[in-house]
């Protein structure tokens, strides 16, 4: 069969509008096409691959267990789930996981938790939800209305109710929604596709005070943010605030699907038996991938890599900046990071990413006006310093067209 990109207009539903070249091996941080061109790997899968692409331990873990045993549902449990859920309470705050597919699907579980809790022990007025503008926390549609972008939510019918959108780091927008009926606030530790944008510290402590003060469950979704991005294990830890429930994904299976909701025993309590459920969350295969990427990524090399690989990034883009004035800022953490466009290329980020590609590089966007950078944690530094090179390039393609 001849597989081109015009397959993918007469096969596919139309949602996405990938590149025109496909991908058909990777390794490492590098990527080649059916042509046999080699790319640097910026993307990481959108802050996936955080040990880039078929990292020999990852691929042993699947093999391994591929031969063993793949799938049982949640009538049996099974050793890598439990072994996951293990080290994933002992390296956070929380005590109880719950596995999921994916981001969106943690996040449900997150939200209908909360719903559940504040049922349970105050009754149904306090059913409110406040999430934050820009925040993204999925695609099914709960997430997706708690989400902060209604062009994402409009034109599916009426959407669940009892959720508000306050300003991300304005503290007094969020005084005037929340009260003794907000059951929960979700929030992202940094802003991903909403255009790479952090929490100030105070905002933060903010926020936990006013859950605080309202009974309402606080709740990061850390499906971005989360399995080292930040430097941190999870963003919390580097942000001195604990929340209730943390949502991962991404990462957490390298590249495989698997997502997870973590949170307290008390809290946890409430999902009874029958509440909530999933056919595939926490199969063997999913969690015996993702034990193994846990295992290399909190690590100390690893963690203290990311910091040091975000100051080559930081430094490397600085210096194009000064060549070429494209950028007012480069903002985030760790390998969550973000190239601002100046106004003069307000609008214009797709066409950076467009010559990225062209010059062989792989790079994401944050909405109209962020590049943005989330590639394997522990890509090489002579692959940062190459995948420079080429987006060089590639700005320079676009500040003189
Ligand atoms: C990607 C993302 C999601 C959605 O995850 P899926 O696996 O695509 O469902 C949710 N929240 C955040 C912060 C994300 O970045």
């Amino acid at each position: 069969m001849n597989v081109t990109r015009d397959l993918f207009n007469e096969v596919m539903v139309p949602n996405y509008n990938p590149a025109a070249i496909i991908p058909v091996k990777g390794l490492g941080s590098r990527l080649w096409d059916q042509a046999g061109s080699e790319y640097i790997d910026f993307a990481g899968g959108i802050a996936v691959n955080v040990l880039g692409h078929c990292h020999p331990d990852v691929v042993a873990a699947l093999k391994s267990q591929g031969e063993t045993l793949w799938h049982l549902s949640n009538v049996l449990t099974n050793e890598p789930a439990l072994r996951l859920a293990k080290k994933l309470t002992d390296a956070t705050f929380a005590k109880k996981v719950y596995f999921a597919n994916s981001g969106a699907e943690a996040n449900e579980a997150a939200l209908k938790l909360a719903r559940r809790f504040a049922l349970d022990q105050f009754g149904e007025q306090k059913n409110q939800i406040i999430a934050f503008k820009q925040g993204f926390h999925g695609r099914t549609f709960f997430t997706v209305t708690v989400g902060g972008q209604t062009s994402y939510s409009d034109g599916f019918g009426p959407k669940p109710g009892a959720i508000e959108h306050a300003d991300y780091n304005d503290l007094a927008s969020l005084e005037t929604l929340i009260s003794d009926n907000t059951c929960a606030v979700m929030m992202e530790p940094l802003q991903g596709e909403g255009g790479i944008i952090s929490p100030s510290a105070d905002f933060v402590k903010g926020v936990r005070a006013l859950c605080d003060k309202h009974n309402a469950l606080l709740i990061f979704d850390e499906v971005q943010s989360g399995i080292g991005r930040t430097g941190d294990l999870y963003a919390y830890m580097g942000l001195g605030v604990t929340p209730d429930i943390i949502t991962t994904a991404k990462a957490l299976g390298g590249g495989f699907p698997i997502g997870a909701m973590l949170t307290t025993t008390e809290i946890a309590q409430h999902l009874k038996i029958g509440t909530h459920g999933s056919t595939y969350g926490g199969n063997p295969l999913a969690c015996a991938v993702a034990e193994t990427v846990l295992d290399i990524v909190n690590t100390p090399e690893v963690l203290s890599g990311v910091k040091h690989k975000e100051q080559l990034f930081r430094k490397g883009i600085e210096a194009i900046n000064q060549q070429y004035h494209c950028f007012s800022e480069i903002r985030g953490k760790g390998l969550l990071l973000g190239a601002v466009l100046s106004e003069d290329f307000a609008g214009r980020a797709r066409d950076f990413l467009v010559a990225s590609a062209e010059e062989k590089l792989m790079c994401l966007v944050a909405g109209a006006n962020v590049v943005r950078f989330t590639p394997s944690l522990i890509i090489p530094d002579e692959d940062i310093q190459e995948g420079l090179a080429r987006f060089e390039r590639a700005v320079a393609k676009v500040v003189n067209s």
